[in-house]
């Protein structure tokens, strides 16, 4: 896997990995939705924000790590990628962070979301580089789709 922002900005696997991603959004209603990969043995975990049934720290982002490690148990993050219908937050970000994955692509910016509800104005690249790990973020993949998720 060539580990650049060009392999998400040029890459097919990335958006159609995303246009899943979306689909998955449309039908479970639910514009903030994740998927953690892993490309090269074809393991995935989706899954919905949970706010409103689990409790506040219950992001998509944070509830499809845990359904990643919870259905395959622990695994090298080195390959693993994290889609996103929108930018993490920092909470998620910093998750993300922890459990190594070095892959991240999203749909809609944290400046997008801020105009549909509050958020923590931290983007997820300055949580990225606070911690010295070369993670690769990539935004604005399929982002009108995206926002047109947010917009319902
Ligand atoms: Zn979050």
């Amino acid at each position: 896997m060539k580990k650049s922002i060009d392999f998400f900005k040029n890459s097919d696997y990335i958006s159609q990995q995303m246009e899943l991603l979306i689909a998955y959004a449309r039908k479970k209603s639910s514009p903030f939705s994740a998927v953690v990969i892993n490309p090269l043995i074809e393991r995935s975990a989706f899954a919905v924000n949970t706010t409103s049934k689990d409790g506040p720290i219950h992001h998509a982002e944070m509830n499809a790590l845990e359904s990643y490690y919870q259905k395959y148990g622990k695994e090298d993050a080195a390959d693993l990628i994290l889609l996103s219908t929108a930018e993490p937050c920092p909470m998620c970000m910093a998750a993300i962070m922890w459990s190594k994955i070095p892959l991240v692509a999203y749909g809609v910016d944290i400046s997008f979301l801020s105009k549909v509800m509050p958020q923590i104005l931290i983007s997820a690249q300055e949580v990225a580089k606070a911690m010295d790990r070369k993670t690769i973020l990539a935004g604005g993949i399929k982002e009108e789709e995206c926002q047109s998720l947010f917009r319902k």
